[in-house]
């Protein structure tokens, strides 16, 4: 069990003699992340983009998305602006993102394979989510686009979008509105 080693790593770590506690209640640099859950991107996304521990709030979910007008990362993000006073917002995507052309089709077989009920996965309204985007990039401006369009956040913050390359590091600035 992987939470075996977890909790072995966890008494290495709380033994270091380097952490120290955080006294920062708000971000540093007033800033929100939107990126995804894509593995590849723990430990990667912050040190590509200069983020520090402290330094901003990050939200993860599958494919840097946002659907519909009230959710879990609308929400996220309405705390990060109205609770932790952050100014700007982020929305980072990266190549080769899991969530480009899913095939709904396995996915459902595999929830079935599951014991998951047929009517329960119809309910999930698969295709209207999942393998929604065919570029990592129209996704990544969609959902900037989607924020942008939010009544709740103000027209003042800025939102950028950025594709981060998992190969490379880079970063390309891809719209600012
Ligand atoms: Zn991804």
């Amino acid at each position: 069990m992987i939470i075996k080693e977890m909790l072995e790593a966890n008494r290495r770590f709380s033994r270091e003699s380097g952490i120290k506690t955080f006294e920062a209640k708000k971000p540093r640099k007033s800033l929100v992340i939107l990126t995804c859950m894509d593995h590849r991107l723990v430990d990667f996304l912050e040190p590509a983009l200069g983020i520090a521990r402290g330094d901003a709030a990050v939200i993860k979910n599958a494919g840097n998305t946002v659907a519909g007008e009230n959710n879990d990362v609308l929400r996220s993000l309405l705390v990060a602006l109205y609770l932790l006073e952050c100014k700007e917002i982020v929305v980072v995507g990266h190549t080769g993102c899991g969530m480009k052309k899913t095939n709904t089709g396995q996915f459902k077989e595999k929830m079935l394979q599951a014991g998951i009920k047929e009517q329960n996965i119809e309910n999930l309204e698969l295709d209207n989510w999942l393998g929604s985007f065919e570029s990592e990039k129209g996704n990544i401006i969609d959902t900037v686009e989607r924020l942008r369009n939010s009544k709740y956040i103000a027209k003042e913050v800025p939102i950028h979008g950025l594709l981060l390359d998992l190969g490379t590091g880079s970063a390309e600035h891809l719209v600012t509105v």
